[in-house]
């Protein structure tokens, strides 16, 4: 007889990005619905690995990370936000920004919590809530600008809230926040016990010359906020699964209870590679420059298409409308697309529990010039 269990997650099935991607495979599309990028990594950068290796640097490091890693992102930290940040404390090298924010959840969730989460949402962040038995309260941002209603949130408080999951700048939407925002959510937690987890992986692709509000700039914010990034998308190595969490010393010191008996400790040669790496700020200070670019070109091919923009000011993707020429339900649009033209994306309602459909659908523009063009060769078919 098969053991039978109580599902933790039962609503979760496969992922769209899987279903998609499996999808474009077979369809031998192009997958500009998935967010990684299809051109080489710097070279440097994997040097580096393989002399690490080579070293001999190949055994554990510090359960929180390698020393000389964390101190490398505090002086970072130091110089882009002003913020001094102890790397022995505040600091823990992670498998990836998702373990990251899994993490710092974890750490602060019991059954019967509330966490505020904006869709429409990175799609780990509500199964990440209810595996640990504490509930979603979902808040739909305005639609088209994506911007946070706080007065709903505002509304939604309430004495179980034990936490609020932002995101910038925003996936899917591109959506950054702004000064203001900030201030929204300071006047909200203060005086308060409401944590903030803040999801700021695409931290360096950010354009149109707007500053990145990341909570590190804020001391009194980052004491109530668990910060996380992730190597993989300043690098361009998605599959590297490698990123941090800041944090201050009291809940980083609580953070590290739980990732020490889930991971204990990264890939080592990775961290001594990126604390070589990290010296080079030009490497993800240009970051902005480079993805600016791509999303400006695939911004002029799409204008020839019956797409619609919807702008982007940040990370991989951009979304486009198509109400305009169709009524189809995006995920149905989404498939015919991949089937019929042999373009993936991915269908925006799928980053909403109850499946809200705008007509709008995701694009990946971090792709190589020639992979944007053949795609948009493919949409022009498209009435
Ligand atoms: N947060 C967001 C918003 C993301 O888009 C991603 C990557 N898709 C992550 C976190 C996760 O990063 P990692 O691959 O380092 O876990």
């Amino acid at each position: 007889m098969t053991p039978q269990i109580t599902s933790k997650l039962p609503d979760v099935g496969t992922t769209i990005f899987t279903v998609m991607s499996q999808l474009a495979m077979d369809c031998n599309a192009i997958n500009l619905g998935q967010g990684f990028p299809d051109y080489p990594m710097n070279e440097e950068l994997t040097e580096l690995v393989n002399k690490a290796m080579k070293d001999g640097h190949n055994q554990y490091v510090h359960m929180a990370g390698l020393l000389q890693l964390r101190e490398r992102l505090a002086e970072k930290i130091e110089n882009l936000y002003s913020n001094a940040v102890n790397p022995q404390t505040q600091i823990t090298v992670t498998p990836g920004g998702t373990y990251a924010i899994y993490t710092s959840l974890t750490t602060i969730l019991q059954p019967g919590d509330e966490v505020i989460v904006f869709e429409p949402a990175y799609d780990s962040y509500i199964p990440n809530v209810e595996v640990n038995g504490a509930k979603a309260v979902r808040v739909s941002l305005q639609f088209p600008s994506y911007n946070i209603p706080w007065n709903e949130v505002k509304q939604k408080i309430n004495d179980k809230t034990k936490a609020i999951i932002i995101n910038t700048p925003h996936n899917p939407t591109g959506a950054v926040l702004s000064e203001d925002d900030i201030n929204e959510l300071r006047n909200i937690v203060s005086n308060t016990n409401i944590m903030i987890v803040s999801d700021e992986v695409y931290e360096h692709l950010i354009y149109d010359n707007i500053q990145h509000q990341s909570l590190l700039r804020y001391p009194d914010l980052l004491e109530r906020s668990f910060v996380c990034f992730s190597f993989g998308k300043t690098y361009h190595c998605t599959g590297w699964k490698i990123g941090y969490c800041v944090s201050s010393p009291y809940l980083m010191s609580e953070f590290k209870k739980v990732h020490q008996f889930n991971c204990f400790s990264c890939n080592s040669p990775v961290q001594f590679a990126l604390a070589e790496y990290l010296k080079n700020e030009e490497a993800y200070l240009t970051l902005g420059d480079l993805m600016q670019q791509k999303r400006d070109y695939f911004r002029t091919l799409m204008e020839q298409t019956p797409f619609k923009v919807i702008p982007s000011h940040g990370s991989y993707f951009e979304c486009y409308s198509y109400k305009d020429f169709s009524d189809e339900a995006d995920d149905q649009l989404a498939i015919s697309l991949t089937k019929k033209y042999g373009v993936a994306t991915i269908p925006m309602s799928s980053f909403y529990k109850d499946g809200t459909d705008n007509k709008v659908l995701r694009f990946c523009f971090g792709k190589k010039e020639e992979t944007l063009e053949k795609a948009i060769e493919r949409l022009l078919k498209v009435r």
